[in-house]
């Protein structure tokens, strides 16, 4: 049968039918109307963007868009990466931009992986190293990070030389817990016969010392970062990578030739005329951070983690997480994280605001204490 009744589903790759059903996050405004109160009046600490917006100069450059809108932007991007060179100490020939690292984490996905083919993921931590994986048709094998959130180096050395995997992804600081990974650990993984892609979307926060400058010297190591965090541009789209050269040469290939709109071009590229600027806020969010672990230290349900990034998780110690995060949407209009599953039963991430916003915060977090 052909037709309105026929069933076309079988044309589909099994990878795609096999996967769960999609379930939206919910846009803010829509969030907002639910809780009953303006956008204004909510306190949004769920998604670990910049409560401080985008630089000055980054907003000017969108305001004076104009007609370049009209216009292809250059599939080299080659002005945005020759400034990424100088923020990143690395020649423009390793860097390749995104759509936010998140492009490019399915681009080195469609790099490396058929279908059937595996990678090793260090979970609790970023969702889209084990979906993308899925999208490619790949198997995940989880070497579960220790009880302190630190990586299980033997753990993964045992599992490449079991799963001969072809990816090691790992995130350092690592979300959600904002934990550090050691130079020597990774230098250590650097030795296996697998790709090792670092993530660095918070490396801004962190204090340490990046791990770009290894890339030319490593042609088994991908670098990501990303303008979400520390420049405030999440809904810009702008990430990039720091490849070896045989793999950028690869890369050219398969990406879309207009793959970061000109708006998003122009965003960062203002930004890193900013740094002065971005910096203090960014020192201003590490401050902050230190202030709402110490409020937090205070409040006996909850027990904070130490972070190197923009967020700090707490373990709900009475009650469940879920109930928690609830009762401040609903009673406070404060949004965060919660997480409720192996290795992160009744947890809560929360992403740094400005300082008003941690005391908005603290004083909700102790009048819900008091109600306990
Ligand atoms: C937020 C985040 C990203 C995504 O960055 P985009 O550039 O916004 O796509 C990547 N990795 C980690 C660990 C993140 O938390």
């Amino acid at each position: 049968m052909t037709g309105s009744g026929a069933d076309y589903s079988g044309l589909l790759r099994p990878e795609i039918a096999g996967l769960e059903a999609y379930t939206p996050i919910l846009p803010f405004e829509i969030v907002s109307e639910q809780l009953g109160r303006p956008a204004s009046a909510i306190l949004k600490l769920d998604a670990n963007e910049n409560p401080f917006g985008p630089s000055p100069r980054a907003l000017q450059a969108l305001a004076e868009l104009g007609t370049t809108a009209s216009i292809y932007p250059d599939p080299e991007y080659r002005r945005l990466r020759e400034g990424l060179a100088g923020y990143t100490g690395v020649e423009a020939k390793y860097i390749m931009v995104g759509a936010g690292a998140d492009e490019l984490i399915d681009l080195i996905m469609r790099l490396f992986l058929s279908a059937g083919e595996r990678i090793i993921n260090c979970p609790p931590t970023f969702l889209m190293y084990a979906f993308d994986a899925s999208l490619a048709g790949a198997h995940t094998i989880d070497v579960l990070r220790r009880a302190d959130f630190s990586i299980d180096l033997p753990g993964i050395e045992q599992a490449v030389a079991q799963h001969h995997p072809k990816i090691v992804f790992l995130t350092s600081p690592n979300n959600p817990d904002g934990s550090l990974i050691a130079r020597e650990d990774l230098l250590r993984l650097l030795d296996l016969p697998v790709m090792i892609v670092l993530d660095e979307a918070y490396y801004e926060f962190s204090g340490a010392e990046s791990s770009v400058g290894l890339v030319p010297q490593h042609p088994n190591l991908i670098v990501l970062r990303t303008f979400s965090k520390w420049a405030g541009l999440a809904g810009m789209r702008i990430g990039y990578g720091v490849f070896p050269e045989w793999v950028m040469a690869h890369l050219w290939k398969l990406k879309q030739p207009y793959n970061v709109s000109v708006a998003a071009d122009m965003a960062a590229r203002a930004s890193l005329e900013d740094l002065t600027l971005l910096r203090e806020r960014v020192q201003g969010l590490i401050q902050e951070r230190e202030r709402l672990a110490q409020g937090v230290a205070a409040i006996p349900y909850l027990e904070e983690l130490p972070s190197a990034a923009n967020f700090i998780l707490c373990r709900v110690l009475k009650g469940s997480a879920a109930a928690l995060r609830q009762r401040l949407a609903r009673d406070y209009g404060i949004l965060i994280r919660h997480y409720n599953k192996p290795g992160l039963q009744d947890y809560i991430r929360i992403s740094i605001g400005v300082p008003g916003q941690t005391e908005r915060l603290l004083d909700a977090l102790r009048e819900i204490e008091r109600g306990l």
